[in-house]
């Protein structure tokens, strides 16, 4: 028996299997006083950092002495450490302000990383060497806004466009050869290349959602920002991505549908379209993006990401949601983390990612070529 079977075993604290996947609720309320600040953030990860039985590494992007390191509007940016493996593992969530709860999954997980003697989180820290980014986006999160704002720093007020108006940036489309609009995309892309991951993982939030066909409650879809067999993935890395990323998230859609509470399909943006964006922090992370000549030798690496239902500007988080929320979050995590390690991922087959609930896809909605319908 392997660890992530061993460790599935006992689900201990998780609901049976018998429990609907009915979070969260369109009559949820969201508390915003519980969604975690950058003050709070900062705050946990210190004590983590000094109460971990294993040791946990947290520092700003200017202690790690990348050129640009501050949030537009001059806040930290926070990494951890945890592990002492030779692979580097890129964990990331909140590039969206208004998406809260990757930071809480991450902080869970950073905490269980560092504190957790089972074997399962041996064989973890024994093989990677963790990063996580628990609020890539603390302007956003402090404003519970999708962006980030440009800022003025001399008048401490947003930097006016030519309209006049206030300049918004979405961070997750912002490494692209003509993006890095904002401070946070440099600082984070510049670390990017002094770690060299050798794979990733986004989270994120989803408005509420139906599964397609069957109209029951999803939970949790899973999201390939480079649509497997789509314009761009397959020819990255002579295929690997294609299948790998495939992989990746079969195992978790295999290993967290044996939680009731838990419904699962794959991300889709609307009537079948898949996304395929360039511009995506993990799609420019796949295609080795060389920005700068910060990543001269051209290194990749394969990344998905997690998209949570519910949102803050939707009302649909309400407490009872978020205990739900975060847990799946942090079950998938640890599940593709140790079939990562112990090699079951890579022995998936990648053309399941068809059983897993989508709608017939009809094309790809691009951010270089508009929409591309299926051939
Ligand atoms: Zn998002």
């Amino acid at each position: 028996m392997t660890a992530a079977s061993l460790a599935l075993a006992v689900p201990a604290g998780v609901a049976p299997a018998m429990a609907d996947a009915n979070f969260p609720s369109p009559t949820g309320e969201t508390t915003i006083s519980s969604i975690l600040t950058p003050a709070d953030v900062e705050k946990e990860l210190k004590k983590l950092e000094q109460t971990s039985r294993f040791a946990v590494d947290v520092f700003t992007l200017a202690e790690a002495g990348t050129s640009v390191n501050t949030s537009e509007q001059g806040r930290d940016l926070y990494v951890a450490t945890v592990g002492t493996g030779p692979e580097d593992v890129w964990l990331q969530g909140r590039i969206h302000g208004n998406e809260p709860y990757g930071t809480d999954s991450l902080l869970t997980l950073l905490k269980d990383l560092g504190t957790n003697g089972s074997s399962d989180y041996d064989l973890l820290r024994e093989k990677y060497t963790f990063h996580i980014i628990p609020m890539y986006n603390p302007d956003g999160a402090e404003a519970n806004i999708r962006h980030t704002l440009l800022w003025d720093d001399v008048t401490g007020s947003p930097e006016p466009g030519g309209n006049g108006r206030e300049q918004r940036v979405d961070l997750n489309r912002d490494w692209t050869a003509n993006g890095f609009a904002a401070k946070e995309s440099l600082a984070f892309y510049e670390y990017w290349t002094m770690v060299d991951p050798a794979f990733g993982v986004d989270i994120h939030h989803q408005g509420l959602k139906k599964e397609w066909g069957t109209g029951d409650d999803v939970t949790l879809s899973l999201g390939i920002s480079l649509a497997p067999g789509g314009p761009t993935l397959p020819g990255l890395e002579g295929g690997a991505y294609d299948v790998l990323t495939r992989q990746m998230l079969v195992h978790v859609y295999d290993q967290l549908s044996k939680y009731g509470s838990i419904n699962m399909d794959r991300y889709q943006v609307g009537n079948g379209m898949e996304i395929d964006i360039k511009g995506g922090v993990v799609s420019a992370m796949m295609l080795g993006l060389d920005y700068q000549g910060l990543n001269p030798e051209g290194h990749t690496n394969p990344v998905v990401f997690f998209e949570t239902s519910g949102n803050t500007s939707d009302g649909s988080l309400g407490q009872k949601a978020r205990g739900k929320s975060v847990r799946q979050n942090v079950l998938a995590l640890k599940e593709l983390l140790l079939g990562m390690a112990t090699g079951e991922v890579q022995h998936e087959d990648p053309e399941r990612w068809e059983e897993i609930p989508h709608q017939p896809v009809t094309g790809y909605q691009t951010d270089y070529a508009g929409n591309i319908p299926v051939q």
